[in-house]
């Protein structure tokens, strides 16, 4: 190590940035200077390439060059904000004092500077920075292991104040994850460690952990702050399990500690309930490509297709919704009811998202004023919000026939406080400014002595005009002018040609020289010095007094938190339900029968994503029905194969059935002529197989994970929807796999299940499995080519026509005549295949069927099923024939 003497005196700057930095080690350092926030070193390298400024230097450490660079104040939100997105964290520094008082203590000394607040994805409040349409969670993980691993959650929007937490399994805690879908998730490394042992933490969201001391998470330390965050007599945090408490006691902690102090006025936590809520898997959520496509995209997501909101507030509502739609018919219906009053009443419906779109978004609001960030324009917004509440209110009274849901959002927006409103909007300007650094926000005759005070400031012109006048006189100086700068303030400007004369009696004593400029000489005067004081004054008072007001105004908004967050929550659900009323009646969606039974029938259902896009290309959508319905006594739901060709149309058809059991959950219309759902506890997705490359596991793996979580996790209310299974290895592996899936699904499962497969074997099923229906898409035969009807028949595929379907992808035609002599080869060939072969290996390998009873004898061999079938006392002698070919095509 060097000696002290060795380093190189560090400037009183540098050790005081050196300070900060050590304080904040992970966070790029926004250091306050002047109009500037500048960086140094590796965070200017850091910024200079991910924002495209200019690296400069700027003096010497340890011999080398300082890099710098540096982002102007006015624009710095701009740039944090895309310094955030690309997952950095920024600690933002500012001058604590004046550089005067600084210059005070000595030449040597610095202004004071500390870190005011942490910018974290998870910890933003500005609007600017916020995603607009979908809540913006930080979340904390917290663990105990007492045998089982019993895993803590609680998230907040801090945007809104929003809180919730959960208790939860290794199981569950990775599906609860990809529901919230964080934009940061705080924890420990030891807790991010169980996550992944888990398989919980989806490949989204290691770009998203924000790694902590283990300290934070101390029962001790959460019950502390826990105490210290709510205060309140009805807020006792012991209610919840330990796991609970320091998962929300470490999201206080740092909530607070990236604001640095002030309170972060949170809500209470809800406890969520995920017994009443449809789950839906990670896995599930990503093919059905819910809030966001497979690429990460927006566009093209059921969110994307269907949100018909109007405000922000709604936007992230029907974002949580959608994500978590209800488990139960009453509540179900409950929502629906109201959704189909609206869409009964487009008038009223279009009059109250005209209202509501004028809304500004009030939770925002109340949270910025809260953390002592908002402004005036964040109080007008409150009134605005709340004085449009009370007209939303009337409308709906006036409507009449409300629903019970309706009923109760329209007795919620009648309870605003009317008062308040009035206050704050006759109290402020019509646009007021962002912030109250600069005034100018009360209106005018709202308060006499700021009237006054400001009456002094514009009255200042006249007084200027009449003291110029008579100066010219006195010194008989026509050419004299006062004039304003930053520099001198108020002074006297005359030709050089008379200056001289205010130098000499009798003006020098009243007239003191400033300036000689080439062709004008400049002076202040005691009365322009009191002038220039009288206005600085007037400003300073009315200021105190504007403030003062702003003070009082944001203490009855805070004094009324509760109520109006409750207010905002209710504009939230008005304009969900009208967004959907609306959504129901220019896309003829109908209202979905939902009820306790084992139902899923729906007639001509449409895929809503997919039906937009090929209505934009000048197509139509094929409509196709569905009945997977059953009963308890038939042994369960039941569950219809597809074949078909690639192209043909399987997977739309799978994921449309889904989507529209999720969109009917969640309390919309759906997109059919008429759907029966009886409800659904969990819903199953795997379409398409993809690899999992950043966790290291190979499609079929992936594939044969996901499958066994299904098997072992579905009920008999829930909805299972496997497209090609058994892809990803070896046809007889695959095949056996597919085979002994589809038997458990209907022997074991009995849930309403879809199934698509390039494995025609599996068609001979039905025979002896009583609840599976054989479906195909249809296609037509033309010239050689094919035309996919998109048509979903009764009936098996004869074959695949892959070779044609390669032929419109474009393959070069000698490649599609030598792959039809293969295919030719292969299929006379296949004769002599049998299907057992191989299948065996992989079952012993895999822990797939481990959590549940043995399924039943797994009968590989087609031969077998069809003899099983087979009633020989009900053969007819056509019957016969028909079942020896169908028995020579099972080799
Ligand atoms: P598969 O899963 O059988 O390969 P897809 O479901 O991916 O087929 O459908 C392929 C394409 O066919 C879709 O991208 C869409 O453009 C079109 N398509 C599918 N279903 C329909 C339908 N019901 N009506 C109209 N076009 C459809």
């Amino acid at each position: 190590a060097q000696s002290e003497s060795a380093l190189p005196a560090l400037t009183p700057m540098m050790a005081q940035f050196f300070e900060i930095k050590a304080a904040n080690p992970g966070y790029l350092l926004f250091y306050r200077m002047g109009d500037f926030y500048e960086l140094f070193f590796e965070d200017a390298e850091i910024a200079a390439e991910a924002l495209g400024i200019v690296l400069t230097k700027r003096g010497k450490h340890l011999g080398q060059d300082i890099a710098m660079c540096g982002v102007p104040i006015h624009a710095a939100q701009d740039y944090l904000k895309r310094l955030i997105g690309l997952g950095h964290r920024v600690a933002v520094c500012e001058q604590m004092e004046d550089p005067a008082e600084a210059r005070k203590r000595g030449s040597k000394s610095v202004v004071r500077r500390d870190v005011v607040r942490l910018v974290t994805a998870g910890t933003l409040t500005e609007d600017d920075l916020l995603p607009q349409r979908g809540a913006n969670y930080l979340a904390t993980v917290s663990l105990v292991r007492h045998g089982e691993l019993e895993f803590g959650l609680a998230w907040a929007d801090i945007s809104t104040g929003d809180t919730h937490v959960a208790c939860l399994s290794a199981e569950a805690v990775g599906n609860e994850l990809a529901r919230i879908d964080p934009a940061e998730l705080v924890l420990s490394e030891a807790t991010r460690l169980a996550l992944v042992e888990a398989h919980a933490l989806g490949s989204g969201l290691n770009e998203r952990l924000s790694l902590v001391d283990a300290a934070l998470f101390e029962s001790d330390e959460a019950t502390r702050q826990l105490r210290q965050s709510y205060p309140g007599p009805d807020t006792d945090a012991s209610a919840f399990p330990r796991v609970v408490r320091s998962a929300l006691g470490a999201l206080c902690g740092y909530v607070a500690d990236s604001q640095k102090g002030v309170a972060p006025a949170l809500r209470w936590p809800e406890t969520e309930a995920t017994d009443g809520l449809l789950l839906i898997d990670q896995a599930t959520r990503g093919s059905l490509e819910l809030l966001e496509t497979q690429r990460g995209s927006e566009i093209g997501s059921l969110r994307h297709t269907i949100d018909r909101t109007v405000t922000a507030a709604g936007a992230r509502l029907f974002s949580q919704r959608l994500a978590a739609p209800l488990a139960r018919a009453d509540l179900i219906n409950a929502r629906l009811d109201m959704v189909a009053r609206s869409a009964k009443d487009l008038l009223l419906t279009d009059r109250l998202r005209a209202d509501l779109k004028a809304t500004p978004d009030l939770a925002r609001a109340l949270t910025r004023l809260a953390l002592e960030r908002g402004g005036p324009r964040d109080l007008r917004s409150v009134g605005k919000a709340v004085a449009s509440a009370i007209v939303l209110a009337e409308r709906l009274h006036q409507a009449g026939d409300l629903p019970q849901g309706l009923a109760s959002v329209a007795e919620k927006l009648a309870a605003a406080p009317r008062q308040l409103a009035e206050d704050l909007l006759a109290a402020l300007v019509e646009e007021p400014p962002m912030m109250t650094r600069d005034g100018g926000f009360i209106a005018k005759g709202h308060d006499e002595a700021l009237d006054a005070e400001r009456a002094l400031g514009s009255e200042t012109r006249a007084v200027i005009a009449s003291l110029q006048a008579r100066l010219a006189s006195e010194t008989d100086t026509k050419a004299l002018k006062i004039k304003h700068n930053g520099v001198l303030g108020f002074f006297v400007e005359v030709p050089s040609a008379q200056g001289q004369k205010l130098l000499e009696e009798p003006h020098r004593d009243s007239f003191v020289h400033r300036q000689t400029m080439a062709n004008a000489m400049r002076f202040t005067t005691r009365e322009l010095a009191d002038l220039e004081s009288r206005i600085a004054n007037a400003q300073h008072n009315a200021l105190e007094i504007e403030l003062r007001i702003f003070a009082e105004l944001r203490k009855a908004v805070l004094g009324g938190l509760d109520q109006l967050r409750g207010l905002a929550d209710a504009l939230a659900e008005l304009d969900v339900t009208t967004a959907l009323g609306r959504l129901a009646a220019n896309e003829s969606h109908v209202r979905p029968k939902v009820d306790d039974s084992l139902s899923f029938e729906i007639s001509a259902g449409r895929h809503p994503v997919v039906e937009a896009m090929v209505r934009k290309d000048g197509h139509a959508f094929v409509a196709n029905d569905v009945d997977l319905s059953g009963s308890e006594s038939e042994g369960g739901g039941r569950l219809w194969l597809v074949t078909g060709p690639n192209m043909g149309g399987k997977s739309t058809f799978l994921r449309q059935n889904a989507l529209i059991a999720i969109m009917a959950q969640m309390g919309a219309f759906v997109p059919a002529d008429s759907a029966h759902i009886g409800v659904i506890d969990r819903v199953f997705s795997r379409v398409g197989a993809s690899d999992d490359i950043a966790h290291g596991r190979s499609t079929f793996m992936v594939e044969m994970v996901e499958t066994a979580a299904i098997l072992n996790r579905a009920t008999r209310r829930s909805l299972v929807i496997l497209d090609e299974i058994g892809r990803g290895t070896a046809t007889f592996d695959g095949l056996s796999i597919a085979w002994a899936t589809v038997e458990s699904l209907h022997e074991t499962t009995g849930c309403r299940a879809l199934f698509a497969t390039h494995f025609h074997e599996l068609t001979a099923l039905h025979k002896s499995l009583s609840r599976i229906v054989n479906v195909t898409m249809k296609v037509r035969e033309w010239e050689g080519e094919v035309v996919f009807l998109h048509e979903v028949g009764r009936g098996a595929a004869d074959r695949s026509y892959g070779v044609q379907v390669a032929r419109l992808a474009g393959l070069p035609e000698p490649v599609l005549t030598r792959a039809r002599q293969v295919l030719d080869f292969l299929e006379q060939r296949a004769a002599g295949a049998t299907l057992s072969e191989g299948t065996g290996t992989v079952l012993d390998d895999l822990p797939l069927f481990a959590h549940q009873p043995p399924p039943a004898p797994v009968k590989t061999d087609p031969v077998y099923t069809l003899l099983d079938s087979i009633r020989p006392d009900d053969v007819t002698p056509k019957m016969a024939i028909d079942l020896l070919y169908e028995l020579k095509k099972t080799r």
